[in-house]
């Protein structure tokens, strides 16, 4: 989540990512962990941001215009 960008493909997929995960999370829990996930990794050093589980799901995969159609739920798990 970034605004101010253009918008690409890879933009436009960065986001699509993330509107899978929210759903895996009901939305709601998606905003708290990813804020929480935020504050932890601000004291862990380095780009908080950046090393956010969802971020780097859909960093590592936004170039792939079909890994939202081979993905498997609850994948930013494996980003951590
Ligand atoms: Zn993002």
């Amino acid at each position: 989540m970034r605004g101010a960008r253009p918008l690409s493909d890879v933009t436009l997929n960065h986001e699509a990512i993330h509107t899978a995960q929210m759903k895996e999370m009901l939305y709601v829990f998606f905003y708290m962990w990813y804020f929480i996930e935020w504050v932890i990794r601000l004291f862990m050093g380095g780009d908080a941001y950046r090393n956010i589980s969802f971020e780097k799901e859909a960093y590592d995969n936004q170039k792939d215009m079909y890994y939202l159609t081979k993905r498997e739920r609850f994948n930013f798990l494996n980003y951590y």
